[in-house]
């Protein structure tokens, strides 16, 4: 019975490299970027936890590309391994929600700022991707997951789990876990008659889902 408990409740480890459409998953530490590229750069989804940047060095490399190359890096939220890589992108446009702004500036890097915000349901581009920001909060006031190429990013929106499921992480990281939790239904909701369009759905903290996302549909509240 312990066994099982304990298996249900543990998250499946970060897939390092895989592919979700155009973006690529790398592993900064214990949370992930993800990253996609054009020819003239780079966008990421997260700044990761390496204040240096390297991982995400690693992988520009393999595509020709270095730090600098970085325009643009979108923000899920303001928890220190999302934001503390800011600073290894010294050229990127820094977005993320309003509301989330004080939360980056309490627990980024000494100097780090956010050039441009956002709000619900705002499409940008970056690197000829398009990103439509979606506001899901609870994990922090002002966190957003982002569409782009049918891919969904989440943050730390939602966890795969090992026994298959999909759910919000931990209680204890959120600020308000029951939001959280209804919040990621409301989501997965507002998702569905948009069904067609999504191929694949990538979590900071775990792996991910791509080609059958019945996990993610069929998602119901989980006991974390
Ligand atoms: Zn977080």
């Amino acid at each position: 019975m312990l066994l099982l408990l304990s298996l249900a409740c543990a998250q499946t480890s970060i897939d390092d490299g895989a592919s979700f459409g155009p973006f690529t998953q790398v592993k900064t530490s214990f949370t992930s970027a993800f990253v996609a590229t054009s020819e003239s750069g780079a966008v990421l989804v997260d700044a990761g936890f390496q204040d240096n940047g390297k991982a995400v060095a690693a992988f520009l490399e393999t595509q020709g590309l270095t730090l600098d190359d970085v325009s643009d890096v979108l923000i899920t939220h303001g928890h220190t391994d999302h934001v503390a890589g800011i600073p290894a992108y010294p050229n990127a446009t820094v977005w993320a929600h309003e509301n989330e702004v004080e939360l980056i500036l309490e627990e980024g890097p000494e100097g780090v700022s956010v050039d441009e915000t956002l709000v619900d349901g705002q499409i940008i581009e970056a690197q000829g991707f398009a990103f439509e920001a979606i506001l899901v909060p609870g994990h922090t006031s002002g966190n957003l997951v982002f569409l782009s190429e049918g891919v969904l990013i989440t943050g730390d929106t939602a966890f795969l789990y090992k026994d298959g499921t999909i759910g919000p992480p931990s209680e204890r990281y959120s600020l308000d876990p029951a939001q959280t939790q209804a919040e990621l239904l409301v989501l997965r909701d507002r998702l569905e008659p948009r069904k067609d369009e999504l191929t694949a759905v990538g979590f900071a903290h775990t792996g991910g889902l791509t080609g059958d996302l019945s996990a993610f549909w069929e998602m119901t509240e989980r006991e974390n």
